[in-house]
């Protein structure tokens, strides 16, 4: 009962599913499993400073060691997740194991980069949100200084004085905040200014048909300026061709992320390119 999406992903929920309850019932049962067991790993996708390639960061990007499918990718578990109650303790999976992972990298000694983790909408608007944060990283060892969040939009733009007072906190803590996806949410712009924000993130809807097309050219011209004059830092993502890289540097964006650049690699693989840096 799984269901083809445009992108040609199998979703296991969608709404509207109710009506054939087995295989979600299932899949529910192993995800609950599987949060149960830890049955999850991370990828590393890396960041670079467009300007010379060298790494800036890492984002963490969440796989299911699925039983029978094998590692399954976020957007196909998550949003069953998110409205099964187990996204939030899937997303302190996530923050643990990115912590200890950069603090063992960092132990033995290899260049100390930070690393960005994703924050649903759900586990943004728990209360103490910003203390757990400091939890974890005290219980990993981790300078808060190497550890960043993304947060979407939309996210950004729910409960007001919630968000306020959770950026605050983040920013008194020490880890920096993305606002993930840009340009993609139903979203006022006005929050750029009310909210202590370090990176914008293109979508990578935007940056996929540039430089060939005009329009987005323009989009992603419009949103880099935009993230300067606001004293944000703007990160292209989905950056695959030479072609865009050359277009994102002479438009001046500091950061980039992409297959084009290096795709998101298990643990060791990552340590492998973390390694190369220090030469
Ligand atoms: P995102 O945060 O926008 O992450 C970027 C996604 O784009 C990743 O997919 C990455 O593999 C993919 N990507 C990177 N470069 C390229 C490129 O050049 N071309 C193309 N076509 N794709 C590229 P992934 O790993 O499947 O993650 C999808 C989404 O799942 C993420 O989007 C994020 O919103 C969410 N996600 C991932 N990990 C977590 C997590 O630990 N917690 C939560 N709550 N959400 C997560
Ligand atoms: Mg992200
Ligand atoms: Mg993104
Ligand atoms: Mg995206």
């Amino acid at each position: 009962h799984t269901k083809e999406s445009g992108r040609g992903t199998r979703m296991f929920y969608e709404p509207g599913m109710e009506g054939q309850p087995t295989e979600l019932l299932q899949q529910e049962h192993l995800l609950r499993e599987a949060v149960f067991q830890g049955a999850f790993a991370l990828h590393y996708q890396p960041q670079v400073r467009v300007a010379d390639g060298r790494l800036v960061g890492f984002e963490a990007l969440v796989r299911w060691r699925h039983p029978v499918r094998g590692l399954v990718g976020p957007d196909e578990f998550i949003p069953l997740a998110e409205s099964r109650g187990l996204i939030t303790p899937i997303g302190r999976w996530v923050l643990h194991e990115a912590c200890r992972q950069l603090k063992a990298w960092h132990d033995e000694g290899l260049p100390r980069v930070p690393v960005a983790v994703n924050l649903s909408a759900i586990e943004f608007r728990q209360r103490d949100v910003v203390g757990e944060i400091a939890q974890v990283l005290q219980s990993a060892g981790l300078a808060p200084q190497y550890l960043e969040v993304e947060i979407t939009e939309s996210a950004l733009m729910q409960q007001a004085d919630h968000t306020r007072t959770t950026l605050q906190a983040l920013q008194a803590l020490g880890v920096a905040v993305t606002v993930d996806d840009f340009g993609t949410g139903y979203s006022s712009l006005a929050y750029l200014k009310r909210y202590p924000l370090d990176k914008i993130k293109v979508d990578r809807s935007f940056v996929t048909d540039t430089p060939a097309d005009s329009e987005d050219v323009a989009i992603v011209t419009a949103i880099i300026q935009l993230a300067h004059s606001l004293q944000l830092q703007p990160v292209a993502e989905g950056v695959e061709t030479a072609e865009q890289l050359a277009l994102l540097r002479r438009l001046g964006c500091e950061l980039a992320q992409g297959f084009g650049i290096a795709p998101p690699m298990d643990a060791q693989r990552a340590r492998e390119w973390l390694r190369a840096q220090a030469e």
